[in-house]
């Protein structure tokens, strides 16, 4: 399997709970390596953009404004696979369906507040990493 790069989010929901450290030694115990990282603010206007996909879901204002209630932490995580390892680590976006042991599990508070945002293909990877940092952020 080939080395990939992945757009992770570590959600308002988990950094005010201050869960951005053990967050992320599942990644790393998963054989994922933060190459990039930096913690930010939203805009209302860069987290619609970024949920632009969704905008005519019933959720979507609701998603907004929850993206927007605190810090996230943005992050370029790399490794073998690490599109779909990511998204196993995750766990179900629905963190009732998740599986024991994930991400969403342990830590979501509920299917919106639901702690890690993660790329689902390669396609949206590339343009989801492009969306936060330049090329010159990420340190392999
Ligand atoms: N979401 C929500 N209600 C839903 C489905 C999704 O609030 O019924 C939110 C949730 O925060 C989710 C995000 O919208 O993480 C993006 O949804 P998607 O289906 O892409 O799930 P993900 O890829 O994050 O698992």
């Amino acid at each position: 399997m080939a080395t990939e790069r992945t757009l992770s989010i570590i959600k308002p929901d988990a950094t005010r709970r201050n869960l951005t450290g053990r967050i992320n030694a599942l990644f790393e115990e998963a054989g994922l390596r933060i190459v990039a990282q930096k913690r930010i603010r939203l805009s209302d206007l860069q987290a619609g953009a970024f949920y632009e996909v969704h905008k005519e879901r019933p959720f979507y204002a609701s998603l907004v404004s929850s993206m927007t209630a605190g810090p996230v932490v943005v992050q370029v995580l790399e490794g073998e696979g690490a599109i779909l390892k990511n998204r196993s680590v995750m766990g179900a976006t629905d963190p009732k369906k998740a599986e024991p042991n994930t991400v969403r599990a342990q830590f979501a508070e509920s299917i919106e507040a639901n702690s890690v945002h993660g790329s689902d293909s390669p396609e949206n990877a590339a343009a989801e990493i492009a969306f936060f940092f330049a090329g010159t952020e990420i340190l392999p």
